[in-house]
């Protein structure tokens, strides 16, 4: 949907929230305290799958922009709000979208969507942080396959194809990436550090003499290690179809998370080079998607965020991060300066758990805070 801006010679902005949800696991339903498809209002929070991620800032979107119609708010700039419905499920959507406004010759200034938020209990300075996702990691998933000649397993060979499989698993989880501290991640301790001071700014001013201590400090947790590197997680396996017979294929499915700095073909030379001579092939099961772009934490787009938040949480720190997972919002790299990563919601990490979780809900409070935050965002970039 586009709201036409009344200058054609100046940038557009994108606002982006996908309406489509993960399902609920089968079997949990019993656990949610409301039912998590009808919407319950109650205990002064709004109930559901999707009331977070994402029909949330969705909704929110529409009242922002609902409500500065109706106050007469007339944009300079055009707004562009882009709503994938299969971001869960590849974003397809988003693609197209995207494709669409390439072809329309459009360029905005600054695209904004889910991927980040303001943690209440930010580690380091056990505070509240505006954590604005600068760019998010990139996707792969390896298919490891040991070709084997199968047979009876009576009589079994010195190797079975499912012994050269997990070899080669081994193999590849035990040469992991290094722990580098840099990108995003490394901006955000930096910020983190020098709001903490003492000891902890000290560590990070000297990374030459502390790394080794700082990187055993990110290790411990795979949240935070996870901006740190790419990560390796075997997550599928396949053999034989019966327990006595001896596959003849053994597959194993290996799903990566691409640091900013490392590539799809970094992923799968370090893999052969793990493998070595073994008897497997290594494939991807569809095209990786390489790491996103950084986005710049200086530009006007970042300042009119940053604004927009800090008018919410006067107190927090400001940083920029990593997201390890993935958004709707890479599509739109190729139409937008800067593509930025954030919800106006505030939340404790044990909270954020419930996204994609059980008992998924939001306060009504932080809903009416999300839509003043996307009205006043507007407002200003727009404006
Ligand atoms: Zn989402």
């Amino acid at each position: 949907y586009q709201w036409q801006g009344s200058d054609p010679a100046a940038a557009p902005i994108i606002v982006m929230a996908h309406q489509d949800v993960v399902p609920v696991t089968p079997g949990t339903e019993k656990d949610w305290k409301y039912p998590p498809f009808a919407g319950t209002i109650a205990d002064n929070a709004v109930w559901g799958r999707g009331t977070v991620d994402d029909k949330g800032s969705l909704v929110g979107l529409f009242e922002a922009i609902e409500a500065l119609a109706v106050q007469g708010f007339k944009p300079k700039r055009s707004i562009y709000l882009v709503s994938g419905h299969d971001e869960e499920a590849g974003g397809s959507g988003a693609i197209t979208a995207a494709a669409q406004l390439k072809a329309k010759g459009v360029k905005a200034i600054f695209t904004i969507d889910e991927g980040s938020i303001v943690l209440t209990d930010t580690p380091v300075i056990n505070g509240p942080a505006i954590l604005i996702g600068v760019g998010e990691k990139g996707y792969g998933t390896l298919k490891v396959t040991a070709n084997a000649p199968g047979g009876h397993s009576s009589m079994p060979p010195s190797e079975t194809g499912v012994e050269t499989l997990a070899k080669a698993i081994l193999d590849i989880t035990g040469d992991p990436f290094p722990m580098e501290v840099r990108g995003p991640g490394a901006s955000m301790i930096e910020v983190l550090a020098a709001k903490k001071g003492g000891a902890t700014k000290m560590a990070v001013a000297n990374q030459w003499l502390f790394g080794p201590i700082l990187k055993r400090q990110f290790d411990g947790s795979p949240s935070t290690a996870a901006a740190f590197h790419t990560t390796i997680a075997p997550t599928m396996l396949e053999g034989s179809p019966k327990e006595n017979v001896l596959p003849q294929s053994a597959n194993a499915l290996i799903n990566y998370r691409i640091a900013p700095w490392n590539r799809s073909s970094d992923i799968m030379a370090r893999a052969k080079a793990a493998v070595g001579d073994a008897k497997v092939d290594l494939a991807w099961v569809k095209p990786p998607r390489e790491p996103s772009r950084i986005s710049s934490s200086t530009s006007q787009g970042w300042k009119w965020i940053a604004a927009a938040a800090r008018a919410d949480a006067p107190e927090a720190v400001l940083s920029p991060m990593l997201v390890v997972g993935g958004t709707d919002s890479r599509s739109m790299e190729g139409v937008s300066e800067d593509v930025y990563r954030f919800m106006p919601m505030h939340f404790t990490l044990k909270e954020s758990a419930m996204i994609h979780g059980t008992n998924e809900h939001m306060a009504v409070d932080s809903f009416k805070r999300m839509i003043d935050f996307y009205a006043r965002l507007i407002a200003t970039s727009a404006g």
